[in-house]
C-alpha cells in the first residue's frame, strides 16, 4: 500500500484547495466526509439501523438520510450522538481503508476535517495541516456558505483550536497568502512527498 498521509485543517482554512492541488498532480484522494455520507446511502445496512433507532422522521420523502434533521438531534441529545457515532466510525475507518487500498498514486491523501479528533490519523505515516488564522478561515467560510457568523464560529469551537492542530503537525502549509501561493506550497510538498515515498 502507498504511503498515506492524513490532510486536515479548521473550516475555511482552504483543506479542499489544497488536496484540488495535490489531485490535480495525480495523487489519490480519500475524502473521510465523502465517505460518511456512502455508509448511509439508502439501500447500505447503516440507514435502516438509524431509520429504526430514531424513526422515520430522519428520512427524507426520497429515501434519503435527513442529515439536517439528524444533526439538530444529536446536538440536543449526547447520548444520541455516543449511539451514533459507535455505529458510523468503524463503518467509516473500514471504507476508507478499503479506498486507501485501491489508490495507485505513490502517496496517498486521507483529507479529513476530524483527522485529529478521531482515530483516522493512526491510519496516516504523516500528517499535513492548512493552516490559517482563525479571521481568514471566518472570512472564507462566510464568502462561501450561506452560513451565519455564529452558526461558522460554532463549527469552528467544536473542532480543534488552531494551536491544537499545529501539535498534531509533521507538516504544515500556512494558507494565508492567494491560490498561487497555495498552489507553489502544495507543489513543494508533493516533491517533499515523492521523496519520502521512494
Ligand atoms: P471546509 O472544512 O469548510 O470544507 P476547507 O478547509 O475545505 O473548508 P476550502 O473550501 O478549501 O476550505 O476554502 C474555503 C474557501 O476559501 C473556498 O471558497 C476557497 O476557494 C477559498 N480559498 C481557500 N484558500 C484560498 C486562498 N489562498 N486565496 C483565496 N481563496 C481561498
Amino acid at each position: 500500500q502507498s504511503t498515506v498521509i492524513g490532510i486536515t485543517g479548521g473550516i475555511g482554512s482552504g483543506k479542499t484547495a489544497a488536496t484540488d492541488a495535490f489531485a490535480a498532480l495525480g495523487i489519490g484522494i480519500v475524502d473521510a466526509d465523502l465517505v460518511s455520507r456512502l455508509v448511509v446511502q439508502p439501500g447500505k445496512p447503516a440507514l435502516t439501523t438509524i431509520a429504526e433507532h430514531f424513526g422515520q422522521d430522519v428520512l427524507l420523502a426520497d429515501g434519503n438520510l435527513d442529515r439536517r434533521a439528524l444533526r439538530e438531534l444529536i446536538f440536543r441529545d449526547p447520548a444520541a450522538k455516543r449511539w451514533l457515532e459507535a455505529l458510523l466510525h468503524p463503518l467509516i475507518r473500514q471504507e476508507i481503508m478499503d479506498q486507501l487500498q485501491q489508490s495507485e498514486s505513490s502517496y496517498t491523501l486521507l483529507s479529513s476535517p476530524l483527522l485529529l479528533e478521531t482515530d483516522q490519523q493512526t491510519l496516516c505515516s504523516r500528517v499535513l495541516v492548512i493552516d490559517a488564522p482563525e479571521a481568514l478561515q471566518l472570512e472564507r467560510a462566510l464568502a462561501r456558505d450561506n452560513s451565519s457568523v455564529d452558526t461558522i464560529k460554532a463549527i469552528m469551537a467544536s473542532q480543534f483550536s488552531r494551536q491544537q492542530r499545529l501539535d498534531h503537525a509533521d507538516d504544515i502549509i500556512v494558507n494565508d497568502g492567494d491560490l498561487t501561493t497555495l498552489h507553489n506550497a502544495v507543489h513543494a510538498m508533493h516533491e517533499t512527498y515523492l521523496e519520502l515515498s521512494k
